[in-house]
Order: structure tokens, then sequence, then C-alpha cells
């Protein structure tokens, strides 16, 4: 930590007075501070603060003024925590936590001043915040009225062998779709970040990997075995019920493991190496493919590649938007292609829209095709038909 924000000061000295303005938090790294509600005609203690006890944090936060004097009781040192540092730790936070946070600051003010309570004295900000938390709330609930309802679905979008004629489906990948009674289709863009947030995606993501698994062995029983992949989000490293679910799942089904497919998103890797390397670990021992999903996408985690399990490697769909205008884009793509070869993994190219980039992508070297191009994520009552062969990838 930068000395600069290190503040040493003696004994029997007051930090901040009622009535200040207030713009820095403080912990206490040695020493004792005392925090007095100050009256006309009465000084009373507060609390009596020692080492790593935070002070001064509700006037940065609140309305910028001191409600209390603060006074050193020994030789003190501070570290001081600037409001800008607060400001961004509060903003980066959800509205429920905003506005929980306010209500504790104006409770804790009440009751230190002992002013009474008061009704329709909020903020703009206040306002807003209460608004988007009860909004937040309300979805979290519909979201779980949701999936007692059954109101989830998966849908399949086929992953196709590229150069090969007629295009032949060599696997599957389950979205998720949110059909709420009586209103319009939500997209999982915009529920699956509330879930995640919420923990709403542990039970959800249970749910997807047993209907996967049900689908796999439906394609199965009926001839036309394909591996079947679920999307695992960077809450579910958390879910220690993941893989029973996931072993359990196999077995109600009786599903081979190297037909249900995990695809992480290279973000989840990078922000949790440790955790997910785990989760691959067991993965992998217990027999499931594994994918790397939006390959190329923000980071460059090639350096993770050999050391981790997994057998295919997805392209973000942004390679296919640039393969036909950019050069470099190309180079990186036969390179990635060579390198996955290398080492053993299948490459699958997402967001193929043209025949065009199509072919590109197949004379780079990319074995696998996903997109609009060939085929929509569809129900699985639709896919059955397309199944023209029981090849697998
Ligand atoms: P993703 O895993 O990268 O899934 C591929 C997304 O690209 C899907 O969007 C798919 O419909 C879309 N797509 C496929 N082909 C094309 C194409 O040719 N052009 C374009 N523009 N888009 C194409 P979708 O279904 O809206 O899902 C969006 C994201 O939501 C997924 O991205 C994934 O991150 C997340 N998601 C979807 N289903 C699940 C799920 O079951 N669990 C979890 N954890 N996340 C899911
Ligand atoms: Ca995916
Ligand atoms: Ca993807």
């Amino acid at each position: 930590m930068d000395g600069r924000y290190r503040r040493c000061i003696p004994a029997g000295q007051r930090i901040f007075d009622v009535g200040d303005e207030g713009s820095e938090a403080y912990i206490i790294e040695t020493g004792v501070v005392d925090i007095l509600g100050v009256d006309v005609d009465d000084t009373r203690l507060i609390a009596r603060l020692g080492a790593d006890d935070m002070f001064g944090e509700m006037a940065p936060l609140g309305d910028g003024r001191r409600s209390a004097r603060a006074v050193t009781v020994e030789d003190t040192t501070l570290f001081v925590i600037p409001r800008e540092s607060f400001l961004q730790a509060v903003q980066s936070t959800g509205p429920l936590l905003r506005h929980l946070l306010r209500m504790n600051i104006q409770r804790v003010r009440r009751m230190s001043t002992g002013a009474p309570a008061e009704s329709g004295d909020h903020s703009l900000a206040d306002r807003d915040d209460r608004a988007s938390a009860w909004e937040r709330l309300r979805f979290e609930q519909e979201l779980a009225a949701g999936l007692d309802r059954g109101e989830f679905l998966l849908h399949y979008q086929p992953i196709v062998a590229l150069g090969v004629s007629g295009a032949p489906i060599v696997s599957l990948e389950s979205l998720i779709r949110w059909q709420p009674e009586g209103r319009s289709r939500v997209a999982p863009t915009d529920f699956i970040p509330i879930a995640e947030a919420s923990g709403q995606i542990v039970p959800i993501g249970h749910w997807i990997i047993d209907t996967a698994c049900a689908a796999a062995a439906q394609l199965a029983g009926q001839g036309t075995p394909l591996t079947v992949a679920v999307n695992v989000s960077i809450r579910q490293l958390d879910d220690v019920d993941l893989v029973p679910c996931i072993e359990a799942a196999l077995n109600r089904h009786s599903l081979p493991p190297e037909r249900l497919r995990l695809e992480l998103t290279e973000s989840i890797l990078i922000h949790n190496l440790e955790g997910t390397r785990s989760l691959l670990r067991r993965c992998q021992s217990l027999g499931l493919s594994l994918a790397m999903d939006d390959f190329g996408s923000g980071y460059s985690s090639l350096a993770y590649l050999h050391q981790l399990p997994f057998d295919t490697l997805k392209l973000d769909r942004s390679f296919c938007e640039e393969v036909l205008t950019r050069d470099a884009t190309r180079k990186v793509v036969r390179a990635v292609a060579h390198l996955a070869r290398d080492l053993g993994m299948r490459t699958v190219v997402e967001g193929i829209e043209t025949a065009e980039q199509a072919q590109v992508m197949t004379e780079l070297g990319i074995e696998c095709g996903q997109g609009f191009h060939f085929h929509r994520p569809m129900d699985l009552e639709a896919v059955l038909p397309r199944l023209r062969s029981a090849e697998n990838a």
C-alpha cells in the first residue's frame, strides 16, 4: 500500500468533528480512536475503536457531513481511504446492495444522533436504486417461479462438419430459453447474468444438465447418438453439487459420459484458473467432453490451452465477422487451427452466417462450424429430421 495513504496522529487530537465535510474513511492500523456523539450540552461515547476497525465511512457514502466526533486516545496510525475508492466500489455493486447500504447508514445516523425516523427523504440516486432494487428482486422471484413452473426450455443448435458434403451434423449445443407465461420470451443474455448474480444459475444449471442428458439419451435411443454441449457459467464453479449432479444425470439417463460436453468460456478461465482447473480435472476423469468457448473474444489464453484438458476449441463469432475482410484474421485463424490440431483438439467456429465464411474457414483448416447459415437453435423435435447421419464429433 502507498505511504501517502497513511496518517500518524498523536494522542488526544481530533480527527474530525460534527458538521465537518468528510471525504475520507479510515482503518486503524495501530492505536485507539473514540467516536463521540456531540449534542449542545452533552458528549457521549458511541464507540471505542482499535486496530483493524473502520470509521468515518458514513460521510463519504452519505451526505458528505460528519455526524460524530473522532478523537485519538493513543498515538494512532490510520490508513486513509479516499471517497473515490469507496464510490467506485459501491457503484460496482448491484442496486440492492447500494440501497441496503444507504438504508443502514441512515439508520445508524438516526441512532447515533437520536433523530426521529424520516420518511420520503430520499435522494434521486437512492430512489433510483430503490426502484431498481425492487425490479431486480421481482425479476429474481419470477426466475425462481419460472423454474418451478417449467417455463425454461432448451433449444439445440447443430454443429456441422465443414468441408464434408452435405455438412452433416456432428454435435449439438444446448441454449436455454425462458418463456414466461403470457409474456414474450426473455433472451439468455438478459437473464443469465441475473441468475448468476443471485445464485439461481445453480438450480437452473442442474435442470440444464439433466435436460441436455435426457436429450442426448433420446438421440442415442433413436440411433443417432450425438454429443450435446451445455454452457457452464462462472458461478457454477462454486457449486459443490455440480459434478455429483452431472454423474447423477448420466446415470439416470444411462448416457455414456463422452456424449455430454461442457462449454466454459475463456473469461471463466482467466477469472478463476484454479477453480476451472480443478473442475476440468474432475470432469476429465469422468470422461466428459470439454470445450473452450468464445476463444479469441478478448483474452489470449493460448498459454493455458495445453495445460487444460479441453478436447474442443470454439472460436468466437468475431472471427467469422472479420475473416472475409481482414488478412490478419485469416492468419490468426489458420495458426489457431494448426495449433489446436497439434494439441489434439477439435476446432469449431461459431457464427457462420454465409457460405463464403464457411468456405474460407474450411480452407483455413477449421473442422466444424456452427451458425445461422447451417442451422438456427431449435427444439429437439425439429433437430431429429435433420439428422441424416449418426456421425459424431
Ligand atoms: P454462446 O454460448 O456463445 O452461444 C452462442 C450464441 O450465438 C447463441 O445465442 C446462438 O443463438 C448465437 N448464434 C449461433 N449462430 C449464430 C450466428 O450465425 N450469428 C449470430 N449472430 N449468432 C449466432 P443465445 O442462445 O442468445 O445465447 C447467448 C449466450 O447466452 C450464449 O453464448 C451463452 O453465453 C449464454 N447461454 C445460452 N444458453 C445458456 C445456458 O444454458 N447456460 C448458460 N450458463 N449460458 C447460456
Ligand atoms: Ca457456448
Ligand atoms: Ca460461444
